[in-house]
Formats: C-alpha cells, sequence, structure tokens
C-alpha cells in the first residue's frame, strides 16, 4: 500500500507549521509500513491532482493568497475531477476560504474563490482578528473528539453547510460563531493551524483512512503509541477550561 499526497503552494501557503501536517502524515504512514509520497507542488507546476490520493493546501496572509489564487483558479477542472474520483483533502484557514465563493480582504479587496463550495469569506477591518488558541468538538466519520488548534484569520466565513465541529473555546468560522471548518465525505477545510495534524493525530488516522479508501477501499490502521500527544492536547484543554 502507498499514500500519495499532493501539497500544493508549499512555499507560499505554509503559515504557523502547517507543514507539519504533511511530515506528520507521512511519519504516520510509514510507522505501518506504509510508504508515502509527498509531491510539494506551486506556481505554474503541471499536476494531474487525479494522481493524488490527498489533497493538501495551507494557509497563508492576504499577500500569499493574492499571488497564489489566479494559478488556483485555473486549476479548478482538474481539483473537481479529482473531488469525483474520490481523493481526500485538507485545507487550512487561507486555503479553506478559497475553495468557498470568494475572500474579501481588509481593504475591501476580492479575491474570486473557486465557488466549489457556497461558503464566502468577508473581513471587517484591521484591528478585528480572531487569534488565539482554540478547542473544538469535532466529529468526523462516526468520531466525536476534542481538537485543538490556533486560529489566526481576519476573514469571517459564513453560509457554511456542515461544519467540522462546535467550538468549546475560540471563535471558529468567524467572530464567537460556535461552529469551525467545513467537512464532507472528502474535504475537510479549518482553521486550526497550529498545526493541526501532530496536534491531533486521530483527524491524521482519519484522513489517511479517507485517503486510502480511493484506491484500497476501507482499511484498517494499526493503533500507534500517541501517549505524548494525547498529554500535551491534555494539557491544552485543561488551560483552556473545556
Ligand atoms: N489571510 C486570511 C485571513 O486573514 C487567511 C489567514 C490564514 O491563512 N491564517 O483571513
Amino acid at each position: 500500500m502507498n499514500l500519495k499526497i499532493l501539497w500544493i503552494y508549499n512555499d507560499l501557503m505554509d503559515l504557523y507549521g502547517d507543514k507539519g501536517n504533511a511530515e506528520v502524515l507521512r511519519v504516520r504512514c510509514e510507522k505501518r509500513g506504509i510508504a508515502c509520497e509527498i509531491d510539494k507542488k506551486s506556481i505554474g507546476d503541471e499536476i494531474d491532482i487525479s494522481d493524488y490520493d490527498l489533497f493538501f493546501m495551507g494557509g497563508g496572509a492576504d499577500r500569499e493568497q493574492g499571488l497564489i489564487y489566479r494559478d488556483l483558479l485555473a486549476r479548478k477542472r482538474s481539483i473537481v475531477k479529482a473531488m469525483e474520483e474520490k481523493t481526500a483533502f485538507l485545507l487550512i484557514c487561507g486555503g479553506y476560504q478559497l475553495f468557498g465563493k470568494y475572500y474579501k480582504d481588509q481593504d475591501g479587496e476580492v479575491v474570486d474563490g473557486l465557488g466549489i463550495f457556497d461558503y464566502y469569506t468577508e473581513s471587517t477591518d484591521r484591528d478585528h482578528r480572531c487569534i488565539g488558541n482554540i478547542a473544538v468538538e469535532v466529529t468526523m466519520d462516526g468520531e466525536t473528539f476534542k481538537a485543538v488548534g490556533f486560529e489566526n484569520h481576519g476573514g469571517q466565513t459564513k453560509n457554511v453547510s456542515a461544519s467540522l465541529g462546535k467550538v468549546l473555546y475560540g471563535h471558529g468560522n468567524a467572530f464567537n460563531c460556535g461552529e469551525e471548518g467545513f467537512l464532507n465525505d472528502q474535504v475537510l477545510a479549518t482553521y486550526m493551524h497550529g498545526p493541526l495534524l501532530p496536534k491531533n493525530p486521530k483527524i491524521a488516522d482519519l484522513l489517511i483512512k479517507r485517503a486510502l479508501k480511493k484506491r484500497y477501499g476501507d482499511v484498517t490502521l494499526e493503533p500507534l503509541d500517541d501517549t505524548m500527544e494525547d498529554q500535551a492536547r491534555e494539557v491544552m484543554l485543561k488551560r483552556l477550561k473545556v
């Protein structure tokens, strides 16, 4: 068995350690004897997205989002095709925003999104951002558990049809919104940086299962020792009193 990951715009969309997400996927696969290939691609690169089991895009400041969005929009057909072929998607923050209708930044500049989902994102002004630690009760693929992360976004995402989970501490999709991220059968989109997967190995494993399903069907992953990760998450949950 092998897992093929596309990490798109690795050079531009990589805030607050998003690269750790790719690393965790690789390590958790290799510990189980599953070979894992991570291809880093960026603006102008030829990519056949259908070749991959998992599409990963990190977050970025307004500047980086402005630099990459045209390239991303030009790939829409190939992204939709990969979705139809059951590729798994992990989208963080700026990546999350750009799969919706549009992102309006703090200066009122509008960056078009792929429009694959109906949500849209608007910033208010420079003084109001959702910043800080966040804890979320995630419900994913039949499992409910607590996840932790770090959010820093001016954009307020509205009209999200199905969230990743309920906010226990922090903001989520918009100021004091109560709901965090977007989730469907293939796409996990979230404001949780931190990075997400080293802090929340359960999400990493659910993503690996989703990605392997494309070519191998339902697989059972042998459990790994997550004592350290679980302890670290408990410390944060305790600090946030949730
Ligand atoms: N630039 C976007 C915002 O501020 C996304 C930020 C991010 O990816 N952390 O909302």
